[in-house]
């Protein structure tokens, strides 16, 4: 391992601190990716991939925003990590189907003021006809054609193999203690007794944020929330679009596989499946597609998300201590979210025009908590 003083130190090595080092690199710095485990192999390999928020007209208009940013780009983006390396992020317009619509008003004034394609489904024929597979019942849904994912455990593959193809310095199971500040800059990073130096270091380490020092002296609040999935394995083709009802959701994969997902759990960095969890997925799955009951389930997993007070995502330089950025706190919208505030974080970092206005991500903007965050 080389000691070379860095440009950048980026700590945390999932989507955000991959997608940090791949465009700083790219924008001619000499950058070096620290992670305490294998990189993307957290809250990244965990996730469904989903490229929106669930419902995406309950949050605020700044994530909206950050959606929409990423959603134009995650298609392009995707096809050149397949040109570079041969992995497909198996980016896929699978259009999100939601069996429901009670929120329909709240939904089509999102829709309007954000240009997206929403269809109203007002028979269980049109319903049929949307997804043939789903349960018989559902006699309601809103439609959004153009949304679509991306393969986690791909994706997280597809980064870190272009990162290695790059003359980047990565550092993997390297588990950062803290950070060396000098008269209110930042000077460099801590693994025990050895320090790593930079002019500028990232904090992207997600679930694990709110455990610097620094972030908690200034009320950055990120905690894990706990969820898990589980997964069938199904004939290609069987589930055509994501399909959300009550809360839970179907994820259909180019291959078959077919996740369901999820739960949130407040336990702390515990991370451990349940038998309750498979239970209440698995009923929960079968209630939207009775033919899964046909189909093995093959994985059961979980990961801990960023959780902030109301899912907004802290993207800033430290007020007190230049040079040190964070970016952490997506909650369950890190992917879809993720490339949006990579860019904006690089504008900030490069000083160049910020991609969007960056005000309500800053340190010191007001956050209204969520029920589960009180
Ligand atoms: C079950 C589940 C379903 C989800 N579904 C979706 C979805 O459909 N759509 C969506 O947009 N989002 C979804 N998410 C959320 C999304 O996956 C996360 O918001 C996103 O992956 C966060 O990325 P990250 O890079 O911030 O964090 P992570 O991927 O967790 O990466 C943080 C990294 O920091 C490293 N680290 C931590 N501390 C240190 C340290 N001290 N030193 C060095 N390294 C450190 C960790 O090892 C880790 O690799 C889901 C999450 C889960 C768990």
């Amino acid at each position: 391992m080389k000691d070379a003083r860095k440009d950048v130190i980026i700590v945390g090595g999932g989507l955000l601190g991959m997608l940090t080092t791949r465009f700083l690199h790219d924008a001619g710095l000499n950058v070096m990716l620290i992670d305490k485990g294998e990189l993307g192999s957290e809250s990244t390999w965990a996730g469904g991939g989903i490229v929106s928020p669930l419902y995406p007209w309950r949050y605020p208009a700044s994530v909206s925003r950050l959606a929409r940013y990423s959603q134009q780009r995650y298609p392009q983006l995707c096809q050149q990590l397949l040109e570079e390396t041969g992995i497909d992020p198996q980016w896929i317009r699978s259009g999100l189907l939601f069996a429901e619509d009670d929120e329909r008003a709240a939904a089509q004034t999102w829709a309007q003021e954000w240009g997206y394609d929403l269809q109203h489904l007002s028979s269980v024929q049109a319903m049929h006809d949307c997804e043939p597979q789903l349960a018989e019942g559902f006699g309601n849904g809103l439609f959004l054609p153009e949304l679509g994912q991306v393969r986690n455990p791909r994706i997280a593959h597809s980064l870190r193999t272009s990162l290695r193809l790059r003359p980047v310095t990565l550092a993997e199971h390297f588990p950062i203690s803290g950070l060396e500040t000098d008269n209110g800059h930042i000077i460099g990073v801590r693994m025990g007794d050895q320090v790593f130096c930079a002019d500028k270091v990232v904090i992207s380490t997600g679930a694990w944020t709110g455990l610097f020092p620094e972030m908690q002296a200034m009320n950055v609040d990120v905690r894990p929330v706990l969820g898990q999935m589980i997964l069938f394995r199904g004939p290609r083709g069987l589930l055509k679009h994501i399909v959300l009802a009550n809360g839970r959701y179907l994820i259909p994969r180019q291959d078959g596989r077919i996740l369901c997902g999820s739960t949130l759990e407040m336990r702390g960095f515990d991370k451990h499946t349940t038998d309750e969890a498979l239970e209440d997925l698995r009923e929960a799955a079968y209630g939207i597609m009775p033919a899964l009951r046909d189909l093995p389930i093959t994985n059961h997993w979980c990961g801990l998300r960023p959780g902030s007070p109301d899912g907004v995502p802290y993207i800033d330089e430290h007020p007190e201590i230049a040079g040190l950025y964070v970016n952490a706190g997506h909650y369950r919208n890190g992917v879809v979210l993720g490339l949006a505030s990579v860019q904006l974080l690089v504008d900030r970092i490069l000083g160049n025009e910020p991609c969007v206005d960056p005000t309500p991500y800053r340190l010191d903007a007001l956050r209204t908590p969520t029920a589960e965050f009180r």
